[in-house]
């Protein structure tokens, strides 16, 4: 049965891998205090399969006529991209704004890989089109969870892989090549949902030269591999207290995991880049333009959230009609508006490989979204916060809402406008309190790259002469016509003026 059910998917977790968190070994992920969280979130991407509302958009037939994960599926048009931000979408309004997890980051790998392979192969005649075909068939029968593992821990980051000064782990590399497979040493960080994942996909994190020759490396292998070691991120605040003091984080956790690959053996049907170093960069960027994309279509579900609590908080204490609040709460609507937009119409343009018959977001635009989701966000939480006021730090616990000593006196105190129970408004301003968590505002800017890669991309995908040629036309110094502006009727009008 190619499609898991929720319950399917858990019990595939107990194959003893290895996992610690918070200072212990994790013997089972799916009973652990705070990575059962993580599961969690992940089963949300089985169960859709299984809500006859969503089936249509969850479920593909493969080849074989057998019902498959359509996130699995090659995109091929705008229609599927925007199908897969639809799916993104459902799941993350599902939780509370964040994505699932079990088939979210991999899968932007695949994608980067099914797009790469295919030029790979023909630039220098390698295989790797029918590996990566034949992994997605694994993956699409069996219904796995995959997680992208990119970001390297680096070390010093003015320092190339192979100039690393401490030692040459940074970055995942080959420290043997067997005529059978390829073993691999370094470790990934960052890598969300990893200890919960079935898969690990792993692709450069950049461009490489030829002195890091055995950088250049791609490949997946599953979690419970010998030699891997997932020490899990930090419990945050998940797991705290209860839906009312943290209604998002009581029951989320990040759940990012630092991949450690001691000495692995990868099997060579499972490379997908083996010292190719010219195409190192294209893969990473290939992923980035994808997993942008995704990035700012969860971002949409979460800016929901945001603009739904500041117009609630507004509402009950009494405030909605005042002017700065509606300014406010019209400058918080153009953000999420301007993110959805964008995201959008990054699928819309998307770029089409004809001879691949596949397609990939618009890259500028994909980077542009990101770039505009994160840049603006504390801007938008302070106005959040502003609105919301100082309660959504200092109010008190649901347990002494709770506590029949302090209840009524609670409800008497910090009820607002007339008619609205002193429960919602602080149950409001926790959830607030929840939105402003630095879990929220750090992944916001470094979850999908960090600002400067957006940057980067942006200025070297730019159409500078279009801009340029523009403004010569209006400076009058046409010396370099553009064919946008060549044919235009000539302004102001000869001999009207
Ligand atoms: C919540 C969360 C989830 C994530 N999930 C995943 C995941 O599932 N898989 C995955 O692979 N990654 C994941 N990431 C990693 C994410 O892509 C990285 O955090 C991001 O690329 C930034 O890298 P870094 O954190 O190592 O920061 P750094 O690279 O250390 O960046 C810090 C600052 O240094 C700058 N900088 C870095 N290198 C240079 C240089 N050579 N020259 C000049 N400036 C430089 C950066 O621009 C930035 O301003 C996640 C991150 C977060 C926060």
């Amino acid at each position: 049965m190619a499609i898991k059910t929720p319950r399917e998917y858990v019990e595939t977790l107990k194959d003893g891998r290895v996992v610690f968190s918070d200072g212990k070994r994790v013997n089972d992920v799916t009973t652990d205090k705070y990575l059962k969280l993580r599961v969690g979130m992940h089963m949300i991407d089985y169960a859709f399969a299984f809500e006859p509302k969503y089936r249509d958009i969850f479920v593909e037939e493969d080849e074989d006529g057998e019902p498959v994960s359509f996130v699995y599926v090659p995109a091929r048009n705008a229609n599927d991209l925007l199908r897969r931000r639809e799916i993104i979408q459902l799941v993350s309004r599902t939780c509370y704004g964040f994505p699932g997890g079990a088939k979210f980051t991999g899968i932007d790998a695949l994608n980067a890989l099914t797009v790469v392979s295919r030029r790979i192969d023909k630039a220098v005649g390698t295989k790797y089109i029918e590996r990566v075909e034949k992994f997605r068939k694994l993956l699409m029968k069996n219904d796995l969870s995959v997680v992208a593992a990119v970001s390297d821990v680096k070390g010093d980051r003015s320092l190339r892989p192979s100039k690393q000064i401490d030692h040459q782990d940074y970055y995942v590399h080959v420290v043997d090549r067997r005529p059978d497979g390829l073993v691999v040493r370094g470790a990934k960080t960052h890598i969300s949902g990893a200890p919960c994942a079935n898969e690990i996909l792993v692709i450069p994190s950049r461009r490489h030269t030829e002195e890091d020759k055995d950088y250049a490396v791609s490949f997946s292998i599953p979690a419970n591999t010998k030699g891997v070691t997932i020490i899990n991120s930090s419990r945050e605040i998940s797991g705290q207290g209860n839906d009312f003091d943290d209604p998002i984080f009581s029951v989320r956790h990040g759940g990012h995991g630092t991949v450690i690959f001691d000495d692995v053996f990868v099997p060579m049907e499972r490379v997908f880049l083996n010292g190719e170093t010219v195409f190192s960069g294209e893969i990473a960027y290939m992923f980035g333009d994808f997993h942008r994309l995704s990035g700012d279509a969860y971002k949409y579900a979460q800016l929901e959230i945001m603009i739904g609590a500041a117009a609630l908080m507004a509402e009950y204490n009494g405030l909605e009609k005042a002017n700065h609040i509606r300014n406010k709460l019209a400058t918080l609507v153009i953000y999420c508006e301007g993110v959805e937009a964008l995201g959008r119409q990054a699928c819309v343009d998307c770029v089409l490989e004809p001879e691949f018959g596949l397609a990939y977001p618009n890259p500028l635009i994909s980077n542009t979204a990101k770039y505009f989701f994160a840049n603006y966000y504390h801007e938008s939480l302070k106005l959040v916060e502003d609105i919301a006021g100082g309660l959504v730090v200092t109010s008190p616990s649901g347990k002494d809402f709770d506590n029949p000593e302090t209840r009524d006196l609670i409800k008497k105190y910090f009820g607002g406008k007339h008619g609205i129970p002193s429960e919602h408004r602080l149950r409001m301003a926790k959830l607030v309190k929840d939105l402003g968590a630095s879990d929220y505002d750090v992944c916001t800017i470094h979850a999908e790259g960090s600002l400067e890669a957006q940057r980067m991309s942006v200025y070297t995908l730019a159409d500078f002469d279009r801009y340029k040629a523009a403004a010569r036309r209006v400076a009058r110094i046409d010396q370099k016509p553009h064919e946008l502006f060549a044919n235009l009727p000539k302004f102001p009008v000869p001999g009207f003026h």
